[in-house]
């Protein structure tokens, strides 16, 4: 029986995905072997990946101005190939949300980039994202959209005349998105498009010319994975499978205000759970700028954390320990997991609370 899978990433499959890819692992669509087992440069596989670009382009609704790049290293190459790429000798502006902004601050730094920090909400430890103002002259100004381990998410992308990069590696393709300012804007697929090692960017063609005139290793270089339709070399196949029977499970939901809607209620029926439990529960992030992907919170006293995990766990509710970096419990209901699934879990904790309280 499977379980309900509350993990952060890699995290919860539809399981219609799942399904489809599991009677097609041994003998792909009666072709005689695995989708794995098949050559990248079979017209069987192109079809897969050309197929999985243009649905992902289709549900952000981009036209030929964007281009579709996958490639390898998860979302944390990411962090490096942007300043290798991007940076034009001016400066980069970073916002600092939380971990996965910092570690990008770390890459940049290392790579020598000139870069300011132009907010942090560091000193109340990334419980709310802070007042952002971006020059409009920056190389590009870059942002996490959902700060994943302390659950805070942007509700509106901060505006700037700069280049604006967005790290939606734990909010991908859950809600449509404003690309007006949006030069960059990728993730690691594994949170909510698939499984990991891969990463899905969506770069602005403006962003490819900056990227050619680099003196960079091909494998770094973004005009080269543009050039070569990410088939520079062998990619990550059965990754871009999986994604792509994301994409399809995502269009036939009805598309990312469909699936907004869902996320939206799946959200807010946990945090009531949390708010009307008369502070037996305390949400983590500020009301204000809470996630509706990671819900991180905690029990108002400690020592019933291990009761709460071991009691949950034993009700087939699994991943709800929090990030180490802050402890208490965090839910992340990604796309995949059903407003059904997250009822039984408010029915757990409601349980809990009344027992213990
Ligand atoms: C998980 C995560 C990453 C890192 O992803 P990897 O695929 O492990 O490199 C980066 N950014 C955010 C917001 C994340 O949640």
């Amino acid at each position: 029986m499977r379980k309900i899978n509350f993990s952060a990433g890699p995290s919860t499959l539809p399981l219609e995905v799942l399904k489809e890819a599991n009677e097609n692992l041994l003998d792909y669509k009666g072709l005689g072997f695995s989708i794995m087992e098949f050559s990248h440069r079979s017209s069987v596989f192109e079809e897969i990946h050309f197929d999985a670009m243009k649905m992902a382009k289709e549900l952000y609704n981009l036209d030929d101005n964007y281009e579709v790049l996958f490639l390898h290293g998860g979302a944390s190459l990411q962090f490096a190939m942007i300043p290798m790429n991007l940076y034009l000798g001016g400066v980069c502006e970073y916002a600092n949300t939380g971990i996965w902004t910092q570690k990008a601050i770390n890459e940049a730094r290392i790579l020598g980039v000139n870069l300011k920090i132009v907010a942090s909400s560091k000193e109340e430890n990334f419980s709310y994202i802070p007042k952002i103002n971006f020059s409009d002259n920056a190389d590009y100004a870059y942002i996490c959209s959902n700060n994943t381990i302390y659950g805070t998410q942007y509700k509106e992308y901060p505006k700037t005349k700069s280049p604006l990069i967005v790290d939606a590696s734990s909010d991908f393709f859950s809600k449509k998105v404003d690309f007006s300012n949006i030069a960059l804007f990728y993730g690691g697929t594994q949170k909510n498009a698939g499984i990991s090692g891969l990463s899905c960017v969506f770069i602005r063609k403006d962003m490819l010319e900056r990227s050619k005139n680099k003196i960079l290793p091909s494998m770094l270089k973004y005009s080269i994975h543009s050039e070569y339709n990410s088939l520079f070399n062998t990619p990550c196949n059965f990754a871009i499978y999986i994604f792509n029977l994301e994409m399809q499970w995502l269009l036939k939901q009805g598309g990312l205000d469909v699936v907004y809607e869902k996320n939206l209620e799946k959200a807010n029926l946990l945090y009531k759970a949390i708010d009307e439990s008369e502070g037996f529960y305390k949400g983590y992030a500020q009301n204000k700028d809470r996630s509706l992907m990671n819900v991180s919170f905690n029990i108002k006293d400690e020592n019933l954390l291990p009761i709460f995990l071991k009691e949950a766990e034993q009700n087939d509710l699994l991943g709800l320990k929090g990030h180490k970096l802050l402890g208490g419990i965090r839910a992340s209901i990604y796309n995949a997991i059903t407003l059904e699934q997250v009822k039984t879990l408010c029915d757990f904790m409601k349980e809990f609370a009344k027992k213990y309280n």
